[in-house]
Formats: structure tokens, C-alpha cells, sequence
């Protein structure tokens, strides 16, 4: 995928997740594709996650709350530029 077609997805004033200050990239997802990449949003407190309660992570624990994990073109109304640290 191109940046020109990178651009088009995400908000209407270019928001997405991969360009906001609260997101940090899943360190797997390094070498995806831009669309497959995912991240964790840090912009509130980790939630409690009820898909998550009692499934297995590779480290063997069980998690019940989580940092929502979003794809790099997904956006919410908190958007907030990385340039703004
Ligand atoms: S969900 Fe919103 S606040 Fe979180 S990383 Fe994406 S745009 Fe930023």
C-alpha cells in the first residue's frame, strides 16, 4: 500500500491511531503491512475485558483488563497528534 492510499483511510481530517500520541504499536506487528498493523491505546486506563477473561496470553497469565488494542487507521475524538509531545 502506497502513502497516498495510506492517507485516505483513518478520519475525516486525517486522524488515525498510528499517528496519535496514545498509541504504541504491538512490537509483533513491526514488519505488517501498514492495514494489518495493531497497537495499544493508552489515552485512558486499562479496561477490564470480557473476551480477554480466562484466555490464554503466550506468557501463560490471564488477563482481565486490557489497554484496547486498535488497528494503525483506526480513530476516536481523542485523536491527538504525535507532534504535540
Ligand atoms: S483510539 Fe483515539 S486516542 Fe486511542 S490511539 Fe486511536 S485515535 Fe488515539
Amino acid at each position: 500500500m502506497s502513502e497516498g492510499e495510506e492517507a485516505e483511510r483513518g478520519g475525516p481530517a486525517g486522524e488515525r491511531c498510528d499517528r496519535c500520541r496514545y498509541w504504541v504499536l504491538d512490537p509483533r506487528d513491526v514488519n505488517a503491512d501498514v492495514l494489518d498493523r495493531q497497537g495499544e491505546c493508552h489515552r485512558h486506563a486499562p479496561v477490564p475485558s470480557v473476551a480477554a477473561v480466562g484466555e490464554d496470553l503466550p506468557d501463560g497469565s490471564y488477563p482481565n483488563v486490557l489497554w484496547p488494542f486498535t488497528f494503525g487507521d483506526d480513530w476516536c475524538g481523542d485523536f491527538a497528534p504525535r507532534g504535540d509531545l
